[in-house]
C-alpha cells in the first residue's frame, strides 16, 4: 500500500490539508466540466489514491486565458521551427503566448503537476504535432506544460494515463513526499542528506529511480 510505504520512508501521510504535497493538476482530470467541448475527463484514480494525500491544486490555462466553455478545438502546429497553438478552424488565432505566460505567472508553490495527457495546452510529451497541412507529425508538449517544465526543471511531472501503471504512481508519489520536504527544508542539503537515508530501504527499480530523483532536486540546490 501507498501509505504504508510513504510513512516507511518518514513522511507524515495524514496531516491537515495545508501541509500536504501540493500537486497541480489539469481541471478537467478533477472532473470540472472545462474542456473545449463541455465536458471533464474525471480520472477516478487521481481522488482514490493520491486524494488522501496529496492537496490537489486545480489548473485550467484555456479557460485562464479567457476561453469559453464550450470552444473552438485548438491544436498544436509546427510552424517555423517552433511549436504554436493556434484554432483547428481559424489557424490566424495563435494561443501559444498566452498559454505560456500561465505557466510563467503562476503563482501556487507546487510538489509536482499531472497533465491531462493530449491536450495542446496540458499534454506533456503525448500531444499530437501538426504539420501546416494538418497531418500529425510526431508528439511534444502543450505550451502550459513546456513552459512550466522550463520554470521547474526539478518538478515531477506526468500525465494521467502515466498513472494507470501502479509502479508508476508509487515512484510519481514518492517524488512528490520528496519534493515537498526538500522544499520546505531551510537547509536544502540536509534534507537531501535525509531523502538518501530515507530511501536506503526501497526495492529495485523504486530505489534506483528515487535516487535519481533526489540527485535531480540536488542539481539546482548546488
Ligand atoms: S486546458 Fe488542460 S485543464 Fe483545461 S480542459 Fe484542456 S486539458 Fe483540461
Amino acid at each position: 500500500m501507498l501509505p504504508d510505504l510513504l510513512r516507511q520512508m518518514g513522511f507524515e501521510t495524514a496531516p491537515p490539508a495545508r501541509h500536504r504535497p501540493r500537486l497541480g493538476v489539469s481541471a478537467c482530470l478533477l472532473g470540472h466540466p472545462v474542456r473545449y467541448d463541455g465536458g471533464h475527463r474525471h480520472e477516478p484514480l487521481l481522488h482514490r489514491e493520491l486524494g488522501p494525500l496529496v492537496r490537489f491544486v486545480e489548473v485550467c490555462p484555456e479557460v485562464a486565458i479567457g476561453l469559453p466553455v464550450p470552444r473552438p478545438p485548438i491544436q498544436v502546429v509546427a510552424l517555423g521551427g517552433e511549436h504554436r497553438v493556434r484554432g483547428v478552424a481559424r489557424p490566424d488565432d495563435d494561443y501559444t503566448e498566452a498559454l505560456s505566460a500561465q505557466a510563467r505567472h503562476l503563482d501556487e508553490p507546487l510538489d509536482g503537476f499531472l497533465f491531462k495527457a493530449r491536450s495542446p495546452s496540458c499534454g506533456w510529451g503525448t500531444t499530437p504535432v501538426h504539420g501546416p497541412d494538418g497531418g500529425v507529425r510526431g508528439l511534444g508538449d502543450g505550451a502550459f506544460a513546456a513552459t512550466l517544465a522550463a520554470r521547474f526543471p526539478a518538478l515531477p511531472l506526468c500525465n494521467e494515463s502515466d498513472l494507470q501503471d501502479p509502479s508508476f504512481l508509487t515512484a510519481f508519489a514518492v517524488r512528490l513526499f520528496c519534493h515537498h520536504q526538500w522544499r520546505h527544508s531551510p537547509h536544502p542539503e540536509n534534507a537531501l542528506d535525509t531523502l538518501r537515508r530515507r530511501s536506503e530501504g526501497l526495492d529495485e527499480p523504486l530505489l534506483s529511480g528515487t535516487r535519481r530523483f533526489i540527485e535531480h532536486l540536488a542539481a539546482p540546490a548546488r
